[in-house]
Formats: structure tokens, sequence, C-alpha cells
């Protein structure tokens, strides 16, 4: 790790910087510490030269010196005056100021003095020390002793008379000297070697802790906080890796990111902490439920990722995607609270759908929008829906086209049946794109791209326009039957869309009872205030109003209740489970929310009624009106069933429920064997829904 050499070379540099300046440091230390010893040493060396100097002189007479000559009886009483002083004094000669020796105790009578210390002792009267190592005998088993030779000014009435010169012993204070030298070595270098020691460990140990938590530092900067999960960057990092393996070896890697529908309402509703334990709890399952070579990482929100290496191909990818939806099943337990929550789950493959992390990654975020968008259990990448795939872009350049040139999109209409008479009371206007090159598109397509890409308002203007102009049209030729429109979310909530419907209905001199407008729950919810503003406004014109596909959304009924809705359209998944033996499940959930809806005064309508058993059940369990490929898939008004918009026919049309439902075997539930032309298959535009249209009579258009 470079980090780890950083910190050796930094450790290393503080080594080698402490050592010298420590070095130096007690070299200084050592080196006063004995200077003042020395001193010391001297000092004391030149106070014992004062006293021999004052005993000596005491008893000379001050013409002694001016004479240069000293009396023998004076002289035995110098000697007597200094014979206190021992061994300790090496020699005593007393100089005059001109240099003569006056005197000399070790009886030498030749000798001179040392001028320039004579000198300064006499004519300055400064007191010179100095430590002069003598050798006496020969080379070999020579002597050497130390002494401090001191010059003295010897002071008389009117000045400086003369010098002493004082030598005394100095080799106890050398060895005094040298032993302390030696000591304050030893304790300066024995208090360096233990500083050092002391300092090196505590850096060495803060360098270990940076060091430790540098790691700690990197490791979280991978790892997700609230759940211990790897986060974004490491799954990218691990993703990178995996994908290279994968090219190498050449396998296949899946790649699935999941979200939590609705976390953003639970976390308002609930509160944060309820938000953070289902995270983790959803973590904590994830993690649990793959081998040990895929990688569960949370990117941030609420959006995880499992990384799936070497997974053999797509069909065994999705299987596992499909294991993560089904984690979900079992509710969350949030304390005492249990919390149903759902997941949207995307998948993308290498080499199928990518072949670098982060177009992969893209595109199993595109899957995963699909899986919400449109309510799938796992979305495997498609193509299609990716935004910003070329084969999108090019499919919105041409629904830009077709949305100017009015000529590629035109409504079709599916009739409504009253269950209860058996007569058609409405239709459903449905958007189909004849698109050049691809044939029909299905609004399932090009309505989300529009939604997407702003598209939307003028879709619903090209919808409006074309079924408002039916209308007048049918109006004219005095059909009285009412058409429902398709509004999407957007459109609610941007201001306009009911100015719009007023001036279409005016401009066409069409009664506003004969237009409906379907709207999601979705709508609803994504912003209540403006939706219900558009509603009410639409109401009040006298427009009706059904929420579309009611029941796999999460608004109950009585939410509806304060909202200017006339019908419910539930949804076509809870009708489908009615044909098939009758679930029960379906039915309670049915049978509910028709009386609830019927306690509040809405009409409730079924979509998606392909079988003559669910109609009959359906109108057991009190629906009003049904809608489906039993009846009619949506066709161009001109294709309509005569019945449909009340055309007198030339033969009749046994419109019941009875026959429409229960005759056994009739391949035609509205039992028009009608004497009318009948328009064949060849000419039958396909409605995209793939339904076997029935042949029925031709009405105007
Ligand atoms: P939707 O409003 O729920 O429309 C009903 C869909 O169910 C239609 O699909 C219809 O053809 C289909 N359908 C009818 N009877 C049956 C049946 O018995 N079985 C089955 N399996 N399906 C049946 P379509 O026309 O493909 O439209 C799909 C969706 O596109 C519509 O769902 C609606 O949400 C949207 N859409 C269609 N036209 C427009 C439009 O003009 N404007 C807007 N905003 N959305 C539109
Ligand atoms: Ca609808
Ligand atoms: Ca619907």
């Amino acid at each position: 790790m470079p980090s780890s050499r950083r910190r050796w070379t930094l450790t290393r540099t503080f080594a080698v910087v402490s050592t010298v300046t420590l070095l130096l440091l007690g070299a200084s230390l050592i080196l006063v510490t004995v200077r003042v010893i020395e001193r010391q040493a001297r000092q004391d060396g030149t106070e014992s030269a004062e006293a021999v100097q004052a005993y000596a002189t005491a008893v000379v007479p001050e013409q002694a010196f001016a004479l240069g000559v000293l009396d023998p009886s004076t002289d035995a009483a110098v000697q007597a005056a200094i014979t206190g002083f021992g061994d300790r004094l090496h020699r005593l000669r007393l100089w005059t100021v001109d240099g003569a020796l006056l005197f000399d105790s070790s009886r030498d009578e030749t000798g001179f003095p040392d001028a320039v210390r004579l000198d300064a002792a006499t004519r300055l009267g400064q007191t010179d020390a100095r430590v002069v190592t003598e050798v006496d005998g020969a080379a070999m088993g020579a002597t050497r002793t130390t002494v401090l030779d001191v010059y003295l000014p010897v002071q008389g009435a009117a000045g400086t008379i003369g010098a002493a010169q004082v030598t005394l012993d100095y080799d106890e204070p050398t060895r005094a000297i040298a032993d302390a030298t030696r000591t304050v070595v030893l304790v300066v270098a024995g208090g360096i070697v233990l500083t050092w020691l002391m300092l090196f460990r505590t850096v060495r140990n803060a360098s270990r802790r940076l060091q430790v938590s540098a790691r700690d530092n990197a490791r979280l900067a991978l790892v997700d906080s609230l759940t211990g999960l790897p986060n974004r960057r490491m799954l990218t990092e691990q993703l990178r890796r995996v994908l290279d393996e994968a090219h190498r070896d050449g396998t296949h890697v899946g790649l699935v990111f999941l979200d939590i529908d609705r976390f953003k309402d639970i976390n308002d509703s609930l509160g944060h902490d309820y938000g953070d334990t289902l995270l983790q709890q959803v973590a904590e399952r994830l993690h649990g439920a793959f081998r040990s070579q895929d990688v569960v990482a949370r990117l941030g929100g609420d959006e995880f990722a499992v990384v799936l290496p070497d997974v053999g191909s797509v069909d065994v990818a999705r299987r596992l995607a499909e294991r993560v939806r089904s984690l979900f099943a079992t509710p969350f337990m949030l304390e005492d609270l249990q919390l149903h929550v759902d997941t949207s789950v995307g998948l993308a493959c290498l080499p199928d759908h990518a072949d670098d992390a982060s177009s992969l990654m893209r595109r199993a975020d595109v899957a995963m929008y699909t899986a919400k968008t449109h309510h799938l259990s796992v979305a495997v990448y498609d193509p299609d829906d990716d935004q910003s795939s070329p084969a999108r872009l090019v499919l919105l350049g041409d629904l830009h086209r077709a949305l100017a040139d009015h000529v590629e999109l035109a409504m079709y209409y599916q009739p409504k049946i009253d269950l209860a008479s058996g007569r058609t009371i409405g239709l459903e206007a449905l958007m189909r794109w004849h698109h050049p090159t691809r044939g029909l598109v299905p609004p399932d397509v090009f309505v989300p791209l529009a939604e997407q890409s702003g598209l939307i308002h003028d879709l619903t203007r090209v919808a409006l326009t074309g079924t408002i102009r039916q209308l007048a049209r049918w109006q004219a030729d005095g059909v009285d039957v009412p058409v429902a429109v398709n509004l999407s979310a957007h459109d609610l909530t941007s201001p306009g869309v009911a100015d719009l419907v007023e001036e279409l209905l005016a401009e066409h001199g069409v009664p506003a009872r004969l237009l409906q407008v379907e709207i999601t729950e979705t709508a609803l919810v994504a912003d209540p205030v403006r939706a219900l503003a558009t509603l009410e406004q639409l109401a009040a014109a006298g427009v009706s109003i059904a929420i579309d596909d009611f029941g796999i959304g999460n608004t109950s009924i009585s939410q509806l209740r304060t909202l200017p809705v006339d019908r419910l359209k539930i949804d076509r998944l809870f009708i489908a489970d009615l044909g098939t033996h009758g679930d029960e499940g379906s039915r309670d959930v049915v049978r509910a929310m028709v009386e609830l809806a019927h306690s509040f005064g809405m009409r409730v309508v079924a979509e998606g009624v392909e079988v003559p058993e669910t109609a009959m059940t359906l109108r057991g369990l009190g629906v009003d009106e049904a809608q489906g490929f039993l009846y009619s898939p949506a066709v161009p008004a001109a294709d309509l069933p005569v019945e449909a918009v009340g055309w007198p026919t030339a033969a009749p049309t046994p419109a019941t429920s009875a026959t429409r439902t229960g005759a056994p075997g009739s391949a035609t539930p509205n039992g028009t064997d009608a004497a009318q032309p009948l328009k064949s298959d060849e000419d039958r535009p396909d409605d995209g829904t793939g339904s076997r249209a029935r042949r029925t009579p031709r009405a105007r258009s």
C-alpha cells in the first residue's frame, strides 16, 4: 500500500532527524556542563591561590618588592607562612614589577616569569589562572602532573607592587572534573536515549493510529454506513473486476437494480427512523439471499443493486432477479407495525445488453424504471424502453412528426356495455398510431414516451380534438353516445386541459355531458391540489369523470369520495381472475369495491371482460358496466357495431346480456347475426391488441 510506505518513510525521517538533533543537543549540554565544572574548579583554585598570596605577602615588607631582594629572615617567614598549604601548594614565586624573582618556594634561584602574564597582573591588576600539564623525568616512566598556575597582582599602599605566581596541585580537581564529565555524559546520553525512545514510540504509535484510521476511512468510503453494504463506489469497482473476469472467461454477468415502491411516502408518513429500519431490513434480506460471490450493494436512497457474476444466461439471471422480488412477499416488521412493501426490479446482463460497467448500470436502471412504470415484477432491459437508446430517439422524432401531421394518429373506440340491459351506453376513445414502417404502435409504447418527453399535452390535444370532432359528427347524425377520453397525470397537474376541453366543446357545439375523462389514481396522488382544481373545473363544465385502472394503486374509495368522480373502472387484473373458476379473492375484492362505490353514488365499470362467464359473474356482483374483447376491441368509428352508436339496423340485434353471456358455443357474444354487409377480416384494421375482432355491421362515421 503506498500510504503505509509513506508512513514508514515518515517514521524513518523522524528517527534520523530526531537522532541528529538530540545528539547535537546532548553534546552541547555535556560541553556546557563540563565548561561550568571546569570554570568552577578554576575559580576554586584561584581562590586558594589568593589565600596563598595573602599569607605569603603579609610577611613581606613593601620595600622588598621595590628593591627586588628579600632578606633571609623574611624569606624564612614566607616559607613558614605557606607551609600550612601542604602538598596542595606546588610552588610559590614572588615577582617584582620588573620581573625579578623575589621568592621561590622550591629554592630555585633562577627562572623568568611569563612576561605577558606578569605584565597583565602588575600593570592591569588581572588575575590569570592556567591549567598546565608538567612532565617530570625521562620519556620512559615520566610522571605527569597537572597544576593550576595562577598569576596574581600584589597590592601595596600605592598600587600594584609585584606579582605572585601560585602553582597549585591540580591533579585532584582534574580527576574530579573527569569523573563529573563522565557522569554528565552518562546521564545526558541515557536521558537522550530514553527521550528518543519515548519520542519514537509516541511518533510510531501516532503513525500507526493514522495508518489504521486512514485504512478505516478508505473502507468507510466504500461501505454504506446505514446498512453496512458496499456503496455505489465499491459496487462500481467490484462490477469492473467482475466484468473483466467475464470478458476473459466469456461468462455472463447479471446486474439487478431495485428500489422500494413508495419509499418516500413511507419515510414521509412514518418518519425517517422507520425508513432507516426498513432499509436495514431490506439490506439483510438481500444479503442473506445471495451467493458469497454475488455483490449486494446499496446505491443510495432506497436503491439497491446485486451483481451476479457467472450467471449462465439471461434466463437464469431473471430467475435470480425474481428471487429479489419474492423477498418482499413477507411483510416487514417495523417495531409493531407490519408493512407490506413492494419493489421494482430491473435486470441487465453482460454481454447481452451492455459490455462495460457504466452502460450496464445505466441499463439496469432503465429496466428498473420500466418495471416501475409498467407494474412488472421484474423487467429485463429492452432498448425500446431506453430513452436515450437510438431506437427510442428515432421513435421520439417520429412521434413529433405524427403529432404535427395529424395523419398517423387516429382515435379508435371501444364500446361500454350496460350489464343490466346489454346495451352499449358509451365508448372509450383509445389512440392508435399507424407508423409508416413499424406498423401499428400500441399506446403503451408511445403514451409513456410522450409523457417522458413533454409531448403528452400535444397528444392529449390530438385525442380530445379527434374525439370531440367525432362526437360532433355523431351529433349531426342524431347519435347521442357519450365518449371517454384518457387523460394523463401530466395533463391534470399542468393548467390548461380543462380550458382546452371547454374550448373544443364550444367550438364543435358538443354538449359536455357527452364527454367523459378517465384518469388514473397516480394522477391524483402526484399533485392532489392541482389535480383537484382541474377535476372541479371539468365537473363544473358538465364533463363526467372516471377513475381508471382502479385497484392497483393505493387509493381507497373513501379518498375518492371528496372528488367529483362518477365512475370507477376496476382494473382488468381483478377482472381476469374472475373468469378462471371464479377466484374467490378477486370476487370479494370486486364485491367490496362495488358496494362502497355504490354507497358513494359512483357507477362501477369492469374493463377487460373477455369471456361470457366473467360478464355473468360481474352482473351478479352488481357491476354496472363492462368493456372488453367479449364485446368489441377498440375499432375505428366507421367499424363500430351499429348498435353501439344507436344506428338503426336492418336486422334486429338481440343484444341482451343473456345472449351475450349465456348462449353456449356462441362465437358472437352480442348475437349480431346481422344481415348488414360485413366487413372482411382483411379490411379490419388490427387494433394492436391481438384480439379476434368480431364481424360487425358497419356504422357511418
Ligand atoms: P386503458 O385506459 O386502461 O385502456 C384499456 C386498454 O385495455 C386498451 O389498451 C384496450 O385496448 C385494452 N382492452 C380492452 N378490452 C380488453 C380485453 O378484453 N382484454 C385485454 N387484455 N385488453 C383489453 P390500449 O388501447 O392498448 O391502451 C393502453 C393504454 O394506453 C390505455 O389503457 C391508456 O392508459 C393509454 N391510452 C390509450 N389511448 C390514450 C390516449 O388517447 N391518451 C392517453 N393519455 N392515454 C391513452
Ligand atoms: Ca382508460
Ligand atoms: Ca384501464
